[in-house]
């Protein structure tokens, strides 16, 4: 049976409760930008995608049908090296598949699918809200980086406007799809106190977006790691990228804590490398067991 590229399990504060979630990276062909190569930044996702000339996702879903079920899966997120809607990537009769086979799957109350802005399509996402159970919640992920238009454009090669990522949110509350805004911390070619302060800018303007239009909204922080073959290994191999550590989130959410409110925007610190950093990720570098779990019981209960 096809696997999918990598699969993990932990838990997430979402609609207002503890879920048991099952992140799931999907084999497909690659996104535009990487056939293009123009490729982000960051992004190490093609090795994701190598030697792939046939998939199935819903038979990749299939291979993790009884991990979810005996580990009482809540919440499943869809990644590909991509965008899921993207249909230059994407079947999306394959996508409308493996929606009929999570439905099947009493535990599974939201489901989570990862995009950039411009494949955010209302028809596409409402018949996938006709698919999934009724009582089941849909969100769309999608990789904002940084507030800030330098950031995420100059420095991190997003090409994502402020203005697409703002429509792509109104658009989705329209059809009652809640949002998921990622955002980095560590950013490169930037001094730490400064990489920071963007990090912390970052969360405050999202924040203060969703709340300003009442949109449904939360957002996911990534420290960020090396994968090969990015620009960024190559500054880190030169010495001039430092990871982040643990100390510094803890740092970031010591500032805002008394600031947002995280039972109603819920923030989720993604340690989690997928398995294609080599180790260069947050977690080698500090073993601060103490600090990892007070993140880790931060990402279950929003509670500092
Ligand atoms: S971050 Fe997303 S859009 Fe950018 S290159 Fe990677 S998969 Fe493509």
């Amino acid at each position: 049976m096809e696997k999918p590229a990598y699969w993990s399990i932990n838990k997430i504060f979402v609609n207002n409760k503890t879920q048991n979630r099952m992140m799931i990276v999907f084999r497909t062909p690659p996104c535009q930008k990487i056939i293009q190569g123009e490729r982000c930044f960051i992004c190490g996702f093609d090795c994701h995608c190598k030697n792939i000339r046939g998939y199935n996702i819903a038979s990749q879903f299939r291979f993790l049908k009884k991990i979810i079920e005996q580990n009482k899966i809540e919440r499943v997120d869809i990644l590909s090296s991509g965008s899921l809607l993207d249909e230059k990537q994407i079947d999306y009769k394959q996508v409308l598949k493996l929606m009929e086979e999570i439905k099947k799957l009493k535990d599974v109350r939201s489901v989570l699918i990862e995009g950039r802005a411009e494949y955010c399509n209302l028809d596409k996402l409402k018949r996938i809200k006709e698919v999934l159970n009724k009582n089941t919640e849909l969100e769309y992920g999608i990789g904002l980086e940084s507030y800030s238009s330098y950031v995420r454009n100059a420095i991190l090669k997003k090409d994502l406007s402020t203005k697409d990522y703002m429509q792509c949110i109104k658009k989705l509350a329209e059809i009652d799809v809640a949002a998921c805004t990622y955002i980095l911390a560590g950013i490169p070619g930037l001094p730490l106190k400064d990489s920071l302060k963007e990090t912390i800018s970052s969360i405050f303007k999202v924040i203060n977006f969703y709340k300003k239009h009442g949109y449904k909204g939360r957002i996911a922080l990534f420290p960020i790691f090396i994968a090969p073959g990015t620009q960024l290994e190559d500054l880190y191999n030169q010495g001039k990228y430092n990871l982040i550590t643990l100390g510094s989130i803890i740092d970031i959410l010591s500032e805002i804590k008394n600031k947002v409110d995280f039972k109603k925007h819920p923030i989720f610190i993604g340690l989690d490398d997928e398995n294609i950093s080599r180790g260069r990720h947050i977690l080698s570098r500090d073993k601060d067991e103490k600090i990892l779990k007070l993140i880790q019981k931060f990402n279950c209960t929003q509670e500092i």
